[in-house]
């Protein structure tokens, strides 16, 4: 369904949006070992697709920043194309399906979009794709519910409980003060309107796409309920940011839930993968290219952390840190202001693991958390 200033809403890209709300940027190399890349260095260019298997075709979203790009993963539907993923809410992105639908999907009629997850470069676009095929949007119920309340959160200048775990978490008075100065929540900015209804999609759901099923296999700690999309037919799974091949997704505690321990779900997550998803699998991941080699690379991902989390507790029995004592222990490249946001909530997740795991305690020294050793 087709409009008149279809274009209405889409800014052009100017800059790259805030990394702290892409959530995607890695601070850890990761090994390539173990891990085979059917399609090597190849990547669908602006307007083709790449076929995956039966069913399943790739094609390549630009996007500003680190990331470069966001796949998006086209599916045979019993009538026409759904849409898995789709890019933020820029030009940029918006004339990338432009030449898909003068391309590739020329003619095809799209059936529904698909979110893995509420990243905005994962839905930036989906009400855009949603409202001009007059087609509805499919995701689980704590991306979509989270997804509404932070559009709905945002203001020129970080509410006070922001600073307040930001000075917890060791930042100075002049990363402070910037980020009071920086506003808070662009995520509004960067994704299309959702539509207001949506289908839910659960853990254990088969989505029924004429001659293919795709089972919903759901995961946490990245975001509240991520879903991928497995094929046991085809033997293809669609990871989202659940599991990328070479980066390793954030994992942070954010202001919305400050007691959470997103770590112990991403770690049981991995676990869960590793029982319910064979070895086998081609991985088409929202970064990077498709891989086999699934086992390998959630193992590689598990003794990351596991690896992190000790080197933290062996430096913290030895001398009470804070958060931000704990960056290099944690990330093997300098942390500035573009990305102590993000480096924070990934130390704090880290933390918060260990004291589940009684490895340390935490002490609130005037507005500031420091912590020790358990013996
Ligand atoms: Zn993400």
């Amino acid at each position: 369904m087709a409009s008149a200033g279809e274009d209405d809403g889409i800014p052009a890209a100017s800059g790259s949006p805030d990394a702290s709300l892409t959530q995607d940027d890695s601070f850890t190399a990761t090994s390539h070992a173990g891990l085979t890349y059917p399609w090597g260095e190849a990547a669908p260019g602006a307007g083709e697709t790449i076929r995956i298997a039966n069913g399943i075709r790739w094609a390549r979203i630009p996007m500003p920043g680190s990331l470069g790009h966001i796949n998006s993963w086209l599916l045979d539907d019993a009538d026409g194309i759904a849409v898995v993923d789709t890019g933020i809410c820029l030009t940029l992105c918006s004339d990338a399906w432009k030449a898909l639908y003068a391309g590739a999907l020329k003619d095809a009629r799209i059936t529904r979009v698909i979110g893995t997850h509420l990243h905005p470069d994962h839905i930036g676009l989906a009400g855009w794709i949603a409202k001009k095929h007059g087609v509805k949007l499919w995701m689980t119920r704590g991306e979509m519910l989270t997804a509404r309340a932070i559009v709905a959160d945002s203001s020129d200048s970080a509410p006070d409980e922001v600073i307040a775990q930001s000075r917890a978490a060791g930042w100075d008075e002049a990363a402070l003060d910037a980020q009071k100065a920086r506003g808070w929540n662009m995520f509004q900015r960067m994704i299309f309107p959702l539509p207001r209804s949506y289908v839910r999609m659960q853990d254990g759901d088969r989505l029924d796409m004429g001659a293919h099923q795709w089972r919903v296999v759901t995961g946490s700690g990245h975001s509240p309920e991520h879903a991928c999309l497995w094929n046991e037919h085809e033997g293809v799974l669609v990871s989202g940011d659940q599991v990328l091949p070479r980066i390793s997704s954030n994992v942070s505690v954010n202001i919305t839930e400050p007691d959470a321990d997103p770590l112990g779900e991403w770690l049981a997550s991995i676990d869960k993968l590793l029982g319910v998803i064979p070895p086998d699998v081609i991985t088409c991941p929202a970064h990077g290219e498709p891989f086999k080699g699934l086992h390998v690379r959630l193992t590689a991902l598990r003794d990351e952390h596991r690896m992190r989390l000790y080197k933290l507790a062996e430096a913290i029995a030895e001398t009470p840190m804070r958060a931000v004592d704990c960056f290099p222990l944690l990330f093997n490249r300098p942390i500035g202001e573009h990305n102590q946001g993000l480096a924070t909530g990934e130390a704090l997740a880290h933390l918060k693991r260990l004291e589940i795991e009684g490895r340390v305690r935490k002490e609130d020294r005037d507005g500031v958390w420091w912590y020790h050793g358990v013996a």
